[in-house]
């Protein structure tokens, strides 16, 4: 039948893999006989000759039957039976097997630790919104304003509570780099079947979301064949009623490079802005953001940090930091004086030796042992990529400068990339033990020398 036809290319790899865990005669009688029908979110449906053939598969050998679909990798990972003549599931996998959610969330993203003021009260009300009642009245929700501001917070908030307080629901977050990579990968390398399978895999993945989130869009500029790929993807989703949610730097008409019929799409939904936080904001910001750190700080140093602090919330963040670590290395109370010093001149524990780029490269090599050429350099190996990113991360942390002026020092990087490469490392560190080690050392390494 043509319907099963389709997800033959699904089930072929997963029937391969079958046959080598299970026994030849148990293939031949049972697996043999299954028909793809269908594919719902992670689960492959099989559909049963009859009644008893659902009742022996459910039972004996259903965890041989997903560890060979596990095994075979392509993009489903359990399985549902339907008895032939019924629409009805015969047999559900356990619950307690549900997807995964998205292991990039940060979990410290979440719409209490985000301050609201006169900038995003309505953008916040609509994420709230969103979160709440996903696919109801805010859908497409595009979100726009510039680096720094809070967007990946707050789409991260909107994803947090919804795997929170919906775990049915399937919550896809991804950057859209990260996107337009997979699509890429999946397009473009090789040709013939196997590209095309992965290329359905990946569809596959985020046309069963229920809640698809893209953060960063303009990253979709000029590349066609991923615009095309989301275009349709995006289509699918509204039309099945599942909800959107997209962060850009720019409002869809000012996403030059972007074909039309996808801005008159985002323009479509409801469109919010971020503004620059004014200066109660961006104090109540900061007191938050102590809050968080566990530390108490006076309030006239928060208001001495929001002043002349620039629009970025991450780099007055970042201000904050300094101060409460200079507090921590000279085991002084925070004070403006502090403060302003700490701001002033970033000094090592000895008090002599400024914090520059340089002395961070530096220490950066000397840690991964690599030549400096090589880390400032364009070379992708991966023993090069992770320091450099690295030294990105700790660039923006120790230095108070804006992303252009890391990305000149760092072998002339676009400032996109060198805010790729600290938010990459931040992600990295939470999940990898090693890494967070590696950068507790290497910043021991600058500041005491
Ligand atoms: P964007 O994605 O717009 O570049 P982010 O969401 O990464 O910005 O925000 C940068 C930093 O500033 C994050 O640490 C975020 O928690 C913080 N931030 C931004 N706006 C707020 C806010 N209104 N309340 C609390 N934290 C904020
Ligand atoms: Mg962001």
């Amino acid at each position: 039948m043509a319907a099963s036809t389709n997800f033959d290319f699904i089930y072929e790899p997963i029937k391969e893999k079958m046959r080598e865990i299970l026994s030849h005669i148990t293939y031949i009688t049972y697996i043999e006989k299954l028909r793809p029908v269908d594919v719902d979110g992670r689960f492959i449906v099989l559909e049963t000759p009859n009644e008893n053939f659902a009742q022996y598969l459910t039972g004996t050998i259903a965890e041989k039957m997903r560890e060979a679909i596990v095994k075979a990798d392509v993009g489903v990972s359990d399985f549902r039976l339907v008895v032939e003549g019924s629409s009805e599931y015969a047999y559900n996998a356990p619950a307690e097997e549900s997807y995964t959610p998205p292991s990039s969330l940060d979990k410290k993203y979440t719409f209490d630790s985000f301050v609201v003021g006169k900038n995003n009260e309505f953008v916040y009300a609509a994420a709230l919104n969103v979160a709440e009642d996903p696919a109801g009245t805010y859908n497409p929700l595009f979100i726009y304003g510039g680096t720094g501001l809070g967007k990946t917070h707050l789409v991260q908030a909107i994803a947090n509570k919804i795997v929170a307080e919906k775990p049915n629901l399937k919550v896809v977050y991804v950057t859209c780099e990260q996107f337009v990579n997979e699509i890429i990968d999946a397009m473009f390398t090789g040709r013939g079947p196997d590209a095309r399978d992965r290329g359905n895999r990946l569809r596959q993945r985020y046309r069963s979301a229920d809640v698809l989130i893209v953060d960063d869009i303009q990253f979709i500029a000029n590349k066609k064949a991923v615009q095309e790929e989301f275009f349709h993807t995006f289509n699918e989703l509204v039309s099945k009623g599942k909800q959107i949610v997209i962060s850009s730097d720019q409002p869809p008409k000012e996403l030059t490079a972007l074909e039309e019929r996808l801005k008159t799409r985002f323009s479509g939904g409801l469109v919010f802005d971020i503004l620059p936080p004014n200066f109660e904001t961006k104090v109540a910001i900061l007191k938050r953001k102590a809050f968080e750190k566990k530390c108490l700080v006076p309030d006239e140093v928060l208001t001495f940090l929001a002043q002349d602090s620039g629009d970025d919330v991450r780099t007055l963040e970042g201000r904050l930091t300094k101060v409460i670590f200079a507090s921590k290395l000279h085991e002084v109370p925070i004070t403006v004086a502090l403060a302003s010093s700490a701001l002033n001149e970033a000094v090592s524990e000895d008090g002599k030796e400024e914090i520059t780029a340089d002395s961070i490269i530096n220490a950066v090599c000397s840690y991964y042992r690599v030549k400096r050429d090589d880390l400032v350099g364009k070379c992708k190996k991966k023993e090069l990529v992770q320091p450099r990113q690295i030294c990105c991360y700790l660039m923006c942390e120790l230095l108070s400068l804006p992303l252009m002026s890391i990305g000149k020092a760092l072998g002339n990087r676009n400032h996109t990339t060198i805010l790729y490469s600290r938010n990459k490392v931040e992600e990295i560190k939470q999940v990898n033990d090693r890494i967070a080690k590696d950068i507790d050392d290497i910043k021991n390494i600058v500041l005491k020398k």
